[in-house]
């Protein structure tokens, strides 16, 4: 028998992740909203490869927002390392054709990114096709990164030109220019955070924060936060002035936030010591607690790992909740019963948010897979299940005459034996 690719296998972290050092926006949230899917994207699993965390799932939007992202940097560190002072001037258009364009700036991007995820097993079965996408893609992402650049350029970036010190990134205080992707931090609160682009000039700082998708609450919350941090980041700002203005940017629009000022500040610091705790707290049971819910189960990355999810009345729950979603995942688990050919199983339905457990159905693969043996139990995540068709019945073949469904593989379909 063919053993069990290591990624195939329903794994427990080799060692649960302590509570994180330091806090950021990203992770305070998916500890709030799940600490079980925190703790499970960040234990070890040396049997999958070497980096710390759950190999991540790769998706279109994430790959393509990070790839526009990091398009917008590079432009902004050619013009700061060239002393443009402004994205209007001629010399912002040199630097930009010295770079090759836009779209070599994104296609170079966008190499470098995948490049970053080479050693991701999860992504190993789908990066010709995740290149052929992105590729498909870029037009879209450079139509966006050059709205975005050019709502920008109201701000004069650094009247006089860039000090030498602003290309440093060293320590101590900013000083006047342009300062892409600024990690600040509070380190008492063990707090931190990256803004996007920081502008200083003689008035005082500027926090842009660019975003790739459609504005969500949350964004004006994550904005005030870095503006929070840039007050109490003692190192770069050292008189402690709160930024002038915070800037939310989108591809259609730019909105300003108000900056948090006086009493605020110290009612947002309470508060976010306050969250922090519970947060970490949450982290203190192993495993940590499991929170399902219909606005985080369908898009949790992990949910092939988490036992919570599988249990009936999980999914029970989902599917009541359901009318406040979109949609639901179309996730099985079945109990692989015959092999009908090499790329063709009759199973049972063993837990699904819309199929009767015990169900015949027919799992299609795109590929044959010669470890798969009678009587296991796998984990089908994102299948596809068009209407049957009475061929597809194992009723046909001696089975059950209530077989109806068939399960296909396709491009987004990971397996997992449990
Ligand atoms: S599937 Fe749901 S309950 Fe389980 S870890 Fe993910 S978000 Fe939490």
């Amino acid at each position: 028998m063919a053993p069990i690719p290591p990624l195939h296998i329903i794994l427990s972290p080799a060692a649960w992740p302590q509570a994180p050092p330091e806090m950021t926006f990203s992770t305070l949230r998916t500890i709030e909203e799940c600490p079980r899917r925190w703790a499970l994207s960040n234990g070890e699993y040396p049997a999958l490869w070497a980096k710390p965390g759950y190999p991540p799932r790769l998706g279109l939007a994430a790959l393509s927002g990070d790839i526009q992202h990091k398009a917008v940097e590079t432009v902004l560190k050619a013009l700061v390392e060239r002393k443009v002072s402004s994205l209007h001037s001629p010399e912002a258009v040199t630097v930009l054709r010295d770079l090759g364009g836009l779209s070599t700036v994104l296609r170079n991007c966008l190499e470098r990114e995948l490049g970053t995820w080479a050693d991701n097993p999860r992504a190993a079965c789908m990066s010709t096709w995740l290149h052929q996408q992105l590729e498909a893609r870029l037009p879209t992402m450079r139509q966006r990164v050059q709205v975005l650049l050019a709502r920008l350029p109201s701000v004069e970036l650094a009247p006089g030109g860039i000090p030498q010190s602003a290309q440093s990134g060293g320590g101590g205080r900013l000083p006047l220019g342009i300062h892409p992707e600024r990690w600040l931090s509070h380190p008492e609160l063990g707090w931190k955070g990256k803004a996007d682009l920081l502008v200083i000039s003689p008035d005082g700082a500027c926090i842009f924060d660019f975003k790739t998708g459609d504005p969500k609450p949350d964004h004006v919350h994550q904005l005030q936060l870095y503006g929070f941090l840039w007050t109490r980041d003692t190192r770069l700002n050292p008189s402690g002035m709160p930024p002038l203005r915070l800037l939310l940017c989108y591809d259609t629009r730019t909105v300003e936030v108000p900056p948090l000022t006086g009493d605020q500040i110290d009612l947002f610091e309470r508060q976010l010591v306050e969250q922090t705790s519970t947060a970490r707290q949450g982290l203190g049971e192993i495993p940590p607690l499991a929170l399902p819910g219909v606005d985080r189960c369908p898009y949790c990355p992990v949910r092939h790992l988490c036992s919570e999810y599988w249990k009936p009345e999980t999914q029970a729950l989902l599917v009541r909740e359901v009318e406040r979603a979109t949609s639901l995942p179309n996730d099985f688990e079945v109990n692989l019963f015959r092999r009908q050919n090499a790329r063709q199983w009759d199973v049972r339905i063993g837990s699904s948010l819309w199929f009767a457990e015990e169900q015949w159905a027919v799992l299609r693969l795109t590929r044959a897979m010669d470890w798969l043996q009678p009587g296991m139990r796998l984990r089908v995540l994102m299948g596809s299940s068009p209407p049957p068709t009475p061929s597809d019945s194992p009723a046909s073949e001696g089975g059950d005459q209530d077989s109806a469904l068939v399960i296909t593989q396709n491009a987004w379909t990971e397996l997992y034996v449990l």
